[in-house]
């Protein structure tokens, strides 16, 4: 950690590093209280098309829809997104199903699908209406400086900033993070995600379907337009194997693998694949200093919560910067930075623990094992208050988050 004793630079009241869904929006959540913000992405979002969509998209679950709303960022997104009125579990040996529906928990939909690209539109979007906070891109930081009062930021421009806390939304590779020496621990799955936009034979019906396969669980994701966008977690070796297949290849795959779902797929467009990790920084504050999103944690996609986790940090440290600033607290301090941790470990320990437990449940092959589960699934299935209660869990309706910042 680099100290310096004289703060140099313009002083600003929060530097966000990283412009992706989360350091958007944090800043969007903060642009209406004046407060002077810059926020500093290196690069512009490149989406990768596949059928005319950016085929990397997040699942964002209905609480999170309401965040979006309350922060004015749902008016750019609503007509481009896909709804998600019911979801489909199955197992891909064993019949055994669940079949969740939104209005099971009185609400419209369980989520909505929405491509990268448009949401971080979206929330650029929202950020033009404020003077106050600033957007630099392609910009990056070339040295921090930490002093008890506040730290130094120098961007590779030569532009210099002093602020009271710097916040690190620069996503799982971090560099902000490495700066401070904050370890992570971490698993590889030893997995790749292949995401893809595909056209199902019958309309989707505003269903997300998920099928747990032998090699790994495979997502049909609602998209508009009765697209669908497709995420497939296989084996590094088998997802190697499919990337390298010719369309009509992997189209005939894909088909031996949905199981008939919306009548089968017609067509996909252009593949793209991620390797598949879980990871969580040792400390998601240091003095001066807070992570976000998938800077402080980072999980499997296969139940979509990465960026969802995320949104929540935004919200509840934005909560904390606000509430700190009324009480003429230094947001930067320990006092204030261990609240937005301490509100948020809960729900990051509970999400990975479940989805760990999801990826082992499912991993196992003895013939018993699968009985039990689809069993399982079943009883689950038919177990009205507590299938009400894990539906509220994984819709984020349960969760103690601010929807507004007052
Ligand atoms: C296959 C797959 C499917 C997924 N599906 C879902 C889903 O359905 N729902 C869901 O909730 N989540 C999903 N996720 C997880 C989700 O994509 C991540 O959780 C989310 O992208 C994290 O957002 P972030 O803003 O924290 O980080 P990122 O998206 O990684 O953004 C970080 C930003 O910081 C910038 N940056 C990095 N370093 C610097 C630097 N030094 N200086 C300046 N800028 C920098 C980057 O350019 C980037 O724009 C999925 C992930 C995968 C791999």
């Amino acid at each position: 950690m680099k100290q310096k004793n004289v703060l140099q630079g313009e002083y600003v009241d929060l530097v966000i590093v990283g412009g992706g869904m989360v350091g958007l929006m944090l800043a969007a959540a903060l642009r209406h209280t004046g407060l002077h913000i810059v926020v500093i992405e290196r690069a512009v979002y490149q989406p990768m098309m596949s059928m005319g969509l950016d085929c990397r998209v997040s699942a964002i679950v209905q609480a999170n829809v309401n965040i979006l709303k309350s922060v004015g960022v749902w008016q750019y997104l609503q007509d481009k997104a896909g709804l998600m009125t019911s979801m489909r579990i199955w197992d891909g040996q064993e019949q055994g199903g669940i079949r969740y529906e939104a209005a099971e928990i009185s609400e419209d939909k369980l989520g909505i699908l929405v491509e990268n690209a448009t949401l971080i539109q979206a929330l650029q979007d929202t950020l033009k209406e404020s003077e106050s906070v600033e957007l630099l891109c392609p910009e990056s930081v070339a040295s921090v400086f930490w002093k008890r009062d506040g730290v130094e930021v120098v961007l590779e421009s030569g532009q210099v900033f002093n602020t009271p806390l710097i916040v690190g939304a620069d996503g799982g590779r971090s560099w902000l993070r490495g700066q401070v020496d904050i370890d992570v621990f971490s698993r590889d799955y030893a997995q790749k995600g292949i995401v893809a936009t595909v056209k199902p034979r019958f309309s989707h019906q505003n269903t997300a379907t998920q099928r747990f396969l032998e090699t790994g669980p495979l997502a049909l994701l609602p998209m508009k337009d009765d697209m669908c966008s497709i995420v497939w977690s296989a084996s590094n070796a088998r997802a190697d194997e499919l990337l390298a297949l010719s369309d009509s290849d992997f189209l005939q795959e894909l088909n031996l693998e949905v199981g008939g779902v919306f009548g089968g797929i017609a067509d996909v467009g252009q593949r793209a694949a991620f390797p598949l990790q879980a990871q969580l920084a040792r400390h998601m504050v240091r003095p001066r200093l807070a992570l976000i999103g998938d800077a402080a944690h980072s999980i499997h996609p296969l139940a979509g919560l990465g960026v969802n986790l995320g949104l929540r940090d935004a919200m509840v440290l934005a909560q904390e910067i606000v509430d700190a600033r009324k009480f003429a607290e230094d947001w930067g301090d320990m006092d204030v930075l261990s609240r937005y941790m301490k509100q948020r470990m809960p729900d990051v320990l509970m999400t990975m623990a479940s989805m760990e437990a999801l990826h082992r449940t499912f991993q196992v092959q003895m013939p018993a094992w699968i009985k039990l589960r689809g069993l399982g699934m079943k009883v689950l299935g038919n177990a009205g208050v507590v299938k009400q209660l894990l539906m509220k869990n994984s819709t984020g309706i349960n969760m103690p988050v601010p929807h507004t910042i007052e």
